[in-house]
């Protein structure tokens, strides 16, 4: 099994359901609140982790209690703490998430924080790691000057970085050209490539605007109908397994937690996939995040059970 690398942000999810979603200058009074770990990329470390990945979490985190929400998640899930840096500069990451309860509708407001102040130096330190690494995982959400020098350290090495392009913001073409695959949602994809993509043919034609950016392969998840892959020529969508479905976020950070344990493996793309898409679909089984990410044994089984 080779080591792969997680590189991106922690956020402390901070969630409070009301009757009704504030207007500007209302006080409403909640009926829960949860405290969580959270974070794409800290999600995404922990599936690839709980589904049997030798995977280190570079993270940057602040000097405060939150702090503790990442490290305490660690320890109990026996995950390594030493690619972490921390600031007295910066607070961690917080998201705010508001949920209507009659509604499920939602209000998020995220602040990076300390995972949007990673350093050259802190990027540089990690120079060895990513040297014995065969997979590097990123997202948009921290810095992307950070992003951008592990890439150039990545491809150093003969290393391959994979980018979920998720939370959507603006990528250079230089920054694409270096990237081995990417994986956006449909929205992502359309709001990067301006193609919607509803079918296989509208599908080809985004993955067609990344391979010309020097892209070498493309996922794009469908949320429940599935995924699109493309790959050395072939083209697909692989359907999503059907479930009963009860909590759908962080269903892509599942997915690419499981697609980079998969390929860690030696697995190739297609059955990778296949993993993955049976990681998120138990995942969406269940309430949270992190805590809703199956173990090994339980997608094992999974797919097993749905040959
Ligand atoms: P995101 O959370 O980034 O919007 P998607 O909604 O595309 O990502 O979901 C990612 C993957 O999770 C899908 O490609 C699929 O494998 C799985 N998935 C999402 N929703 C469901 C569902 N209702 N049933 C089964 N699998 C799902």
């Amino acid at each position: 099994m080779g080591k792969v690398v997680v590189f991106g942000s922690f956020v402390v999810d901070l969630m409070a359901r009301s009757p009704h979603l504030p207007v500007p200058g209302e006080t409403v009074k909640g009926s829960m609140f949860k405290m969580g770990p959270g974070g794409k990329g800290f999600n995404q470390c922990v599936a690839a982790h709980k589904a049997g990945a030798d995977v280190v979490m570079v993270t940057k985190l602040g000097k405060d209690s939150f702090a503790n929400v990442a490290t305490d998640t660690m320890d109990e899930l026996r995950m390594p703490k030493d690619g972490l840096f921390f600031t007295e500069e910066t607070e961690t990451g917080i998201a705010l998430i508001l949920v209507d309860e009659n509604t499920s509708q939602n209000e998020i407001i995220i602040v990076p924080g300390a995972c949007n102040t990673i350093t050259d130096a802190e990027v540089d330190s990690i120079e060895e790691r990513i040297k014995e690494s065969e997979y590097v995982l990123l997202q948009l959400e921290v810095n992307q000057d950070a992003n951008e020098r592990v890439v150039d350290m990545v491809n150093r090495y003969g290393c391959k970085v994979i980018v979920n392009t998720a939370p959507y913001s603006q990528i250079s073409d230089e920054f694409l050209s270096k990237v081995y695959m990417v994986t956006p949602n449909e929205v992502e994809a359309e709001e990067l490539t301006g193609v919607h993509v509803e079918d296989l043919e509208s599908a080809h034609k985004a993955a067609e605007y990344f391979y010309e950016k020097g892209v070498e392969k493309v996922i794009i998840t469908l949320g429940s109908r599935g995924v699109f892959v493309s790959s050395d020529g072939k083209e697909e969508i692989v359907p999503a397994f059907k479930v009963d479905a009860v909590d759908t976020t962080g269903a892509g950070d599942a997915f690419n937690g499981g697609l980079l344990a998969a390929l860690s493996k030696g697995k190739d793309i297609w059955e990778a996939v296949r993993f993955a898409n049976g990681l998120a679909a138990l995942s969406v089984q269940k309430l949270g995040t992190t805590p809703s990410m199956p173990k090994l044994e339980e997608i094992e089984a999974f797919l097993e059970e749905h040959k």
